[in-house]
């Protein structure tokens, strides 16, 4: 039996489907496999892709990304800075161990400052500083921490 260009065509689907020759034959029926494999390897098909079953290890998976989530941080009391008799706020220059040295802005901007109030005892902040410098850990740790080790 000839190969029609109806059977041409099956063949080519049937091998790209990926069924084996012997298996392309029966369906074709009047061929041997032999014959298939000829047809194919005559119509530049032989060089089929790897079996779509195949076993091949499948690429790992992205890890996980464990979705962290942090306590709310706690409300946080501002304190206005104290302005000086000048009109300023205490600043690098003025800033001295009888002013609350939380720092306020940017300190790159210009209008970087330090609070300037009265410190709690013991302490270079502030009595409102004092408990946002001391606040739970968890609060404070998410900018920190990776750095440690
Ligand atoms: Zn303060």
């Amino acid at each position: 039996m000839g190969w029609t260009d109806d059977r041409v065509e099956q063949l080519k689907s049937l091998w790209t489907e990926g069924l084996s020759a012997s298996q392309i034959a029966r369906a074709l029926g009047g061929v041997t496999r032999n014959a298939v494999i000829g047809k194919v390897h005559r119509l530049g098909l032989a060089g089929r892709a790897t079996p779509t079953r195949s076993d091949r290890p499948r690429l790992p998976s992205a890890p996980k990304v464990s979705m962290r989530t942090y306590a709310p941080e706690p409300p946080v009391v501002e304190e206005d800075p104290v302005t000086l008799e000048d009109g300023s706020h205490a600043t690098v220059l003025t800033i001295n161990d009888r002013m609350c040295r939380w720092p306020i802005g940017d300190p790159a901007e210009n209008e970087f400052h330090f609070c300037g109030r009265k410190p709690k005892n013991g302490s270079p902040y502030c009595e409102a500083h004092a408990r946002k410098a001391y606040q739970p850990q968890q609060a404070r740790s998410r900018d920190k921490g990776r750095m440690v080790g």
